[in-house]
């Protein structure tokens, strides 16, 4: 451990899990405070999948966060993310440097996308302090300890005879001992860190430290929190600067639109896509005549909307009939199941007219006419944030009284009550949208045993409307299933 003003590096009270090797970076540590931007090349599109990747981590963190997923609990959503995405693995691991360095240009990328709005910076610096906790907590002590002595953290190790000198006051942090000989062990092998007190207002409201002249006397267990709020109020600054030099990249027309979707992705809070978004469901063909029953049961607020205006007024607009017909398609609706739909649905219309204006397009999203390309259905991300033609997803777009009304006129039959609208609508103010919908789903599932939290399984939420209604008629199929065993 490096003692203040002590160097193990050249890097002025700068970041030395990143060093130089013949003008290359490497990076020893898996754990790194991102003080030096990545110094390599890269293509835009490596730009935009590595921010991709990692926005799926923080949007998970962020959906756990509004989901009061314990700690334990959000650690495990989290390492699954991102050992998925943007692994991260010791130094025994034999990729660890394109590992490291996709972390590195991923947080780099995400920062420009998100320096632009104080609710942003906010959002972000909660999210990457949560993913470098969890990390921390993960990553092996050796590793560890070997981050912790390559970087100076402007801590002073406590000497004997401070330790004596204030030993009554240090003691009295272990009073959580139930046996004295216990509390005495635990004191003596402590090490203590004092910091400026203002450093560690956490441990400050927690009492978990000894003050004195200024200083906080931080035993080694504590040591971690100061390591977090160093992290927390660097990356605080370093946004801050970044975004005062935002608008020079804004002539660069390459990557401000790739900037501005990743921002809306994570406005959106939609962790990760649901890849299956082009094939055909496995719940086994649906014929025309079964959409208004599977509706009802099956299907989430933004294609029961569709399906009711549908209804209502024998017609659907463009956009509407696009975003709904891919739904159906990829929910097994066949091509001539869909002519079949669409052309009762569309009753006030002739034959000649359907035949026209309407049974081209169906065709053409299923990849029969024109360019023959099979077109995915519309993901959350997609309806969340839509462009101006498009139909959007009722938790955002619908007012609160609205989507109240709408919200028990479509679900009380499954057992939504108005005692429920308070929670969803907590989770729609703060701006979590899918999280809401992955509540209700997990209301109306309730009957079929899935608990809360578990949303549409494993714990992940809602970021497909075709994974919502996959998940809800494979749920319907078991319980059938079951309940014909007991008979
Ligand atoms: Fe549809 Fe997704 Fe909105 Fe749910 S969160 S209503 S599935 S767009």
């Amino acid at each position: 451990m490096y003692k203040s003003g002590q160097r193990q590096h050249a890097y002025d009270n700068k970041d030395i899990s990143l060093v130089e090797n013949n003008g290359l970076l490497r990076y020893p540590s898996a754990l790194n405070f991102y003080d030096r931007p990545p110094q390599f090349d890269v293509t835009v599109e490596e730009f935009e999948t590595t921010a991709m990747d990692r926005l799926r981590v923080l949007a998970e963190i962020e959906s756990s966060l509004a989901r009061n997923r314990t700690w334990e609990e959000l650690k495990t959503a989290t390492y699954n993310q991102y050992m998925k995405y943007v692994p991260l693995h010791t130094n025994t691991y034999d990729d660890t440097e394109e590992e490291r360095r996709k972390d590195h240009l991923g947080h780099y990328v995400l920062r420009l996308a998100f320096c632009r709005s104080e609710d942003l910076r906010r959002r972000f610096v909660k999210a990457e302090l949560t993913l470098f906790r969890v990390r921390y907590e993960e990553t092996e002590a050796m590793d560890r300890e070997h981050f912790l002595s390559s970087r100076d953290f402007n801590w002073i190790p406590v000497t004997k005879e401070e330790k004596v000198q204030y030993n009554h006051g240090l003691y009295s942090m272990y009073h959580a001992f139930r046996h004295e000989q216990d509390r005495a062990d635990a004191f003596e092998k402590e090490k203590f860190y004092k910091v400026k007190w203002t450093r560690v207002p956490d441990l400050v409201e927690k009492r978990k430290v000894f003050l004195k002249g200024g200083w906080a006397y931080v035993p080694g267990r504590e040591q971690s929190s100061i390591v977090f709020k160093e992290f927390e109020v660097e990356l605080e600054r370093a946004l801050e600067t970044t975004a005062r030099l935002i608008p020079r990249l804004d002539e660069d027309s390459r990557l401000i639109p790739v900037l501005d979707n990743l921002s809306q992705g994570f406005v959106a809070g939609v962790a990760s896509e649901w890849t299956n978004a082009t094939e055909p469901g496995s719940s086994g063909e649906i014929r025309a005549e079964m959409v208004d029953d599977l509706a009802k049961k099956h299907f989430p607020m933004c294609m029961r909307s569709l399906h009711e205006n549908l209804r209502r007024d024998n017609h659907l607009k463009h956009f509407g009939r696009l975003q709904y017909g891919l739904f159906l398609k990829v929910l097994g609706l066949s091509v001539e199941e869909a002519i079949a739909f669409w052309r009762k649905s569309f009753s006030r219309v002739t034959d000649d007219k359907f035949n026209k204006e309407y049974r081209y397009n169906i065709r053409h999203s299923y990849g029969l006419e024109g360019k023959r390309a099979n077109y995915p259905a519309k993901s959350c991300l997609q309806i969340l944030t839509p462009g101006p033609s498009d139909v959007g997803c009722p938790y955002r777009h619908f007012s609160s009284e609205n989507l109240q009304t709408a919200l028990l006129s479509m679900y009380s039959q499954q057992g939504l009550k108005s005692a429920d609208l308070p929670e969803i609508m907590a989770t729609v103010d703060a701006g979590h949208y899918h999280v809401a919908c992955t509540r209700v789903f997990e209301m109306t599932h309730a009957p079929h045993g899935v608990a809360k939290g578990e949303g549409i399984g494993g714990g992940e939420s809602v970021t497909h409307p075709n994974q919502y209604a996959a998940r809800s008629m494979e749920l319907a199929k078991v319980k059938n299933e079951d309940d014909k065993m007991v008979e």
